[in-house]
Protein backbone atom coordinates (compact mmCIF):
# COMPACT_ATOMS: atom_id res chain seq x y z
CA UNK A 1 0.00 0.00 0.00
CA UNK A 2 1.17 3.46 -0.67
CA UNK A 3 2.01 5.64 1.71
CA UNK A 4 -0.29 8.20 0.69
CA UNK A 5 -2.45 8.21 -1.96
CA UNK A 6 -5.64 9.97 -3.47
CA UNK A 7 -8.36 8.70 -5.25
CA UNK A 8 -10.79 10.56 -8.04
CA UNK A 9 -9.76 13.80 -5.90
CA UNK A 10 -11.85 16.71 -6.60
CA UNK A 11 -11.42 20.26 -5.73
CA UNK A 12 -13.04 23.23 -6.38
CA UNK A 13 -13.78 26.71 -5.05
CA UNK A 14 -17.30 28.11 -5.59
CA UNK A 15 -18.20 27.16 -8.85
CA UNK A 16 -15.50 26.82 -10.20
CA UNK A 17 -13.62 23.52 -10.39
CA UNK A 18 -9.98 23.31 -10.37
CA UNK A 19 -9.35 19.03 -10.16
CA UNK A 20 -11.17 16.43 -12.11
CA UNK A 21 -10.40 13.27 -10.48
CA UNK A 22 -6.95 13.11 -9.48
CA UNK A 23 -5.36 9.75 -9.18
CA UNK A 24 -1.97 10.05 -7.47
CA UNK A 25 0.44 7.76 -5.27
CA UNK A 26 3.64 7.93 -3.00
CA UNK A 27 5.70 5.25 -1.76
CA UNK A 28 7.76 5.77 1.26
CA UNK A 29 11.03 7.57 0.87
CA UNK A 30 9.76 8.48 -2.47
CA UNK A 31 10.79 12.11 -4.42
CA UNK A 32 7.75 12.85 -6.60
CA UNK A 33 7.47 15.71 -8.76
CA UNK A 34 4.15 17.77 -10.20
CA UNK A 35 4.71 19.63 -12.72
CA UNK A 36 2.98 21.65 -15.18
CA UNK A 37 1.70 25.43 -16.38
CA UNK A 38 0.31 28.09 -14.32
CA UNK A 39 -2.93 27.17 -13.26
CA UNK A 40 -2.96 23.68 -14.03
CA UNK A 41 -3.95 22.89 -10.16
CA UNK A 42 -0.77 21.78 -8.48
CA UNK A 43 -1.17 24.44 -5.60
CA UNK A 44 -4.96 23.06 -5.05
CA UNK A 45 -4.04 19.76 -5.14
CA UNK A 46 -0.95 20.52 -2.51
CA UNK A 47 -3.59 22.21 -0.21
CA UNK A 48 -5.91 19.41 -0.42
CA UNK A 49 -3.57 17.27 0.40
CA UNK A 50 -2.72 19.40 3.56
CA UNK A 51 -5.62 19.91 4.59
CA UNK A 52 -5.85 23.10 3.68
CA UNK A 53 -8.62 22.40 1.56
CA UNK A 54 -11.33 20.01 2.67
CA UNK A 55 -12.11 17.03 0.24
CA UNK A 56 -14.42 13.96 0.92
CA UNK A 57 -13.25 11.84 3.63
CA UNK A 58 -12.05 8.70 1.14
CA UNK A 59 -10.48 10.70 -1.80
CA UNK A 60 -7.44 10.46 0.13
CA UNK A 61 -5.54 7.78 2.14
CA UNK A 62 -2.21 8.02 4.68
CA UNK A 63 -1.32 5.02 5.50
CA UNK A 64 -4.63 3.30 5.56
CA UNK A 65 -6.46 5.86 6.86
CA UNK A 66 -8.93 8.24 5.42
CA UNK A 67 -7.94 11.76 5.82
CA UNK A 68 -9.70 13.67 3.34
CA UNK A 69 -11.62 15.58 5.70
CA UNK A 70 -8.92 16.23 8.27
CA UNK A 71 -8.56 19.67 9.14
CA UNK A 72 -4.49 21.28 8.38
CA UNK A 73 -4.01 20.77 11.88
CA UNK A 74 -4.96 17.23 11.91
CA UNK A 75 -2.99 16.39 8.51
CA UNK A 76 -0.07 18.36 10.10
CA UNK A 77 0.16 16.11 13.53
CA UNK A 78 0.02 12.88 11.50
CA UNK A 79 3.16 13.78 10.23
CA UNK A 80 2.37 15.64 6.61
CA UNK A 81 4.02 19.03 6.84
CA UNK A 82 3.88 21.76 3.82
CA UNK A 83 6.10 23.89 2.59
CA UNK A 84 3.29 26.81 1.25
CA UNK A 85 3.76 28.83 -2.23
CA UNK A 86 4.74 32.21 -0.95
CA UNK A 87 6.59 30.98 2.07
CA UNK A 88 4.07 32.66 4.27
CA UNK A 89 6.52 33.11 7.10
CA UNK A 90 5.50 35.31 10.29
CA UNK A 91 7.03 38.57 9.58
CA UNK A 92 7.58 39.86 12.74
CA UNK A 93 9.03 36.82 14.73
CA UNK A 94 12.75 35.71 14.29
CA UNK A 95 14.13 33.39 12.46
CA UNK A 96 14.43 31.22 15.15
CA UNK A 97 10.48 32.05 16.40
CA UNK A 98 9.45 30.58 13.10
CA UNK A 99 11.21 27.73 13.34
CA UNK A 100 10.09 26.71 16.69
CA UNK A 101 6.65 26.87 15.34
CA UNK A 102 6.88 24.27 12.71
CA UNK A 103 7.23 21.81 16.09
CA UNK A 104 4.13 22.93 17.69
CA UNK A 105 1.20 20.55 16.94
CA UNK A 106 2.72 17.46 16.33
CA UNK A 107 4.84 15.02 19.20
CA UNK A 108 7.35 13.39 17.23
CA UNK A 109 10.60 12.71 17.83
CA UNK A 110 13.62 12.64 15.01
CA UNK A 111 16.33 13.80 13.49
CA UNK A 112 15.16 17.61 12.95
CA UNK A 113 16.24 19.89 15.57
CA UNK A 114 16.86 23.89 16.28
CA UNK A 115 20.67 22.17 15.35
CA UNK A 116 20.03 19.77 12.77
CA UNK A 117 18.19 22.78 11.13
CA UNK A 118 21.12 25.23 11.79
CA UNK A 119 23.48 22.34 10.25
CA UNK A 120 21.54 21.94 6.96
CA UNK A 121 21.27 25.90 6.33
CA UNK A 122 24.32 27.26 8.49
CA UNK A 123 23.06 30.54 7.25
CA UNK A 124 20.26 30.69 9.60
CA UNK A 125 22.29 30.13 11.97
CA UNK A 126 23.47 33.57 11.79
CA UNK A 127 20.80 35.07 10.56
CA UNK A 128 18.51 33.55 13.93
CA UNK A 129 17.55 36.40 15.80
CA UNK A 130 16.61 38.64 13.09
CA UNK A 131 12.96 39.10 11.90
CA UNK A 132 11.85 36.65 9.07
CA UNK A 133 11.53 39.93 6.61
CA UNK A 134 15.01 40.99 7.04
CA UNK A 135 16.16 37.58 5.15
CA UNK A 136 16.68 37.09 1.50
CA UNK A 137 14.06 35.44 -0.71
CA UNK A 138 16.73 31.99 -0.64
CA UNK A 139 16.85 32.47 2.60
CA UNK A 140 13.50 33.23 3.70
CA UNK A 141 12.91 29.82 2.04
CA UNK A 142 15.12 27.89 3.66
CA UNK A 143 13.36 29.27 7.12
CA UNK A 144 10.00 27.51 5.38
CA UNK A 145 11.22 24.03 4.84
CA UNK A 146 13.00 24.49 7.89
CA UNK A 147 9.51 24.90 10.05
CA UNK A 148 8.59 22.46 7.76
CA UNK A 149 10.95 19.76 8.83
CA UNK A 150 10.65 20.59 12.69
CA UNK A 151 7.72 18.63 12.66
CA UNK A 152 9.94 15.70 11.82
CA UNK A 153 7.42 14.72 8.83
CA UNK A 154 7.15 11.40 7.31
CA UNK A 155 5.63 13.81 3.96
CA UNK A 156 7.26 17.04 3.07
CA UNK A 157 5.16 19.17 0.53
CA UNK A 158 7.02 21.43 -1.16
CA UNK A 159 5.13 24.31 -3.14
CA UNK A 160 7.20 26.07 -5.80
CA UNK A 161 10.32 26.47 -3.61
CA UNK A 162 12.13 28.03 -6.76
CA UNK A 163 9.78 30.69 -7.21
CA UNK A 164 11.48 33.88 -8.02
CA UNK A 165 14.70 33.00 -6.87
CA UNK A 166 18.12 33.26 -8.96
CA UNK A 167 19.43 29.73 -10.25
CA UNK A 168 22.36 29.90 -7.87
CA UNK A 169 19.87 30.43 -4.72
CA UNK A 170 17.86 27.10 -6.00
CA UNK A 171 20.95 25.10 -6.17
CA UNK A 172 21.91 25.98 -2.71
CA UNK A 173 18.13 24.59 -1.57
CA UNK A 174 18.21 21.68 -3.61
CA UNK A 175 21.34 20.88 -2.58
CA UNK A 176 19.47 20.31 1.12
CA UNK A 177 17.15 17.75 -0.48
CA UNK A 178 19.30 14.63 -0.36
CA UNK A 179 20.00 15.35 3.31
CA UNK A 180 16.43 14.99 3.93
CA UNK A 181 15.67 11.67 1.97
CA UNK A 182 18.46 10.20 3.83
CA UNK A 183 16.11 10.83 7.10
CA UNK A 184 13.51 8.49 5.08
CA UNK A 185 11.11 11.26 4.32
CA UNK A 186 8.63 11.09 1.47
CA UNK A 187 8.79 14.13 -0.51
CA UNK A 188 6.19 15.72 -3.12
CA UNK A 189 7.89 19.19 -5.05
CA UNK A 190 5.63 21.28 -6.97
CA UNK A 191 8.28 22.75 -9.83
CA UNK A 192 7.36 24.64 -12.64
CA UNK A 193 11.42 24.09 -14.00
CA UNK A 194 11.00 20.86 -15.64
CA UNK A 195 14.69 20.27 -15.96
CA UNK A 196 15.13 20.59 -11.81
CA UNK A 197 12.31 18.70 -11.42
CA UNK A 198 13.36 15.62 -13.62
CA UNK A 199 16.74 15.80 -11.56
CA UNK A 200 15.04 15.54 -7.97
CA UNK A 201 12.53 13.13 -8.43
CA UNK A 202 12.19 9.30 -8.74
CA UNK A 203 8.60 9.64 -10.35
CA UNK A 204 6.65 12.85 -12.02
CA UNK A 205 3.50 13.82 -12.83
CA UNK A 206 2.52 16.47 -15.20
CA UNK A 207 -0.74 18.21 -14.97
CA UNK A 208 -3.04 20.19 -17.05
CA UNK A 209 -6.04 21.93 -16.63
CA UNK A 210 -7.23 19.86 -13.36
CA UNK A 211 -6.29 16.45 -14.33
CA UNK A 212 -2.94 14.29 -14.58
CA UNK A 213 -1.80 14.28 -18.10
CA UNK A 214 1.52 12.21 -18.16
CA UNK A 215 3.42 9.77 -14.84
CA UNK A 216 6.55 8.34 -15.20
CA UNK A 217 10.21 7.97 -14.23
CA UNK A 218 12.53 11.11 -15.04
CA UNK A 219 14.06 8.33 -17.59
CA UNK A 220 11.26 6.85 -19.38
CA UNK A 221 9.85 10.28 -20.28
CA UNK A 222 10.93 11.87 -23.72
CA UNK A 223 10.63 15.87 -24.14
CA UNK A 224 7.75 16.02 -26.64
CA UNK A 225 5.54 13.35 -24.37
CA UNK A 226 6.37 15.92 -21.59
CA UNK A 227 5.75 18.87 -23.93
CA UNK A 228 2.28 17.82 -25.00
CA UNK A 229 1.27 16.62 -21.35
CA UNK A 230 2.54 20.19 -20.04
CA UNK A 231 0.85 22.41 -23.01
CA UNK A 232 -1.74 20.19 -24.53
CA UNK A 233 -1.50 19.14 -28.30
CA UNK A 234 0.94 20.91 -30.55
P1 LIG B 1 0.44 28.37 -10.34
O1 LIG B 1 1.68 27.82 -10.91
O2 LIG B 1 0.01 29.65 -11.01
O3 LIG B 1 0.43 28.45 -8.84
P2 LIG B 1 -1.17 26.00 -10.16
O4 LIG B 1 -0.92 24.88 -11.11
O5 LIG B 1 -0.64 25.88 -8.79
O6 LIG B 1 -0.70 27.36 -10.80
P3 LIG B 1 -3.68 26.49 -8.87
O7 LIG B 1 -3.16 27.66 -8.11
O8 LIG B 1 -3.94 25.23 -8.16
O9 LIG B 1 -2.74 26.19 -10.11
O10 LIG B 1 -4.99 26.98 -9.63
C1 LIG B 1 -5.82 26.08 -10.38
C2 LIG B 1 -7.01 26.86 -10.88
O11 LIG B 1 -7.82 27.27 -9.78
C3 LIG B 1 -6.65 28.13 -11.64
O12 LIG B 1 -7.52 28.28 -12.73
C4 LIG B 1 -6.87 29.22 -10.62
O13 LIG B 1 -7.23 30.43 -11.25
C5 LIG B 1 -7.99 28.66 -9.77
N1 LIG B 1 -7.91 29.12 -8.38
C6 LIG B 1 -6.87 28.96 -7.54
N2 LIG B 1 -7.14 29.48 -6.32
C7 LIG B 1 -8.39 29.99 -6.41
C8 LIG B 1 -9.26 30.67 -5.50
N3 LIG B 1 -8.87 30.90 -4.23
N4 LIG B 1 -10.47 31.05 -5.96
C9 LIG B 1 -10.85 30.79 -7.22
N5 LIG B 1 -10.10 30.15 -8.12
C10 LIG B 1 -8.89 29.76 -7.73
Amino acid sequence: MPLLETHALTASYGDFQALFGIDISLEEGETLAIIGANGAGKTTLMRSLSGVLKNEPGSIGYRGEAIGALAAPDVMSRGIAMVPEGRRLFPSLSVEENLLIGSYGRKATGPWTLESIYALFPILKERRRNPATALSGGQQQMVAIGRALMSNPDVLLCDEISLGLAPVVVRDIYAAFPRIRETGAAIIIVEQDIAQALKVSNRVYCMMEGRITLSGEPCDLDRDAIHKAYFGAD
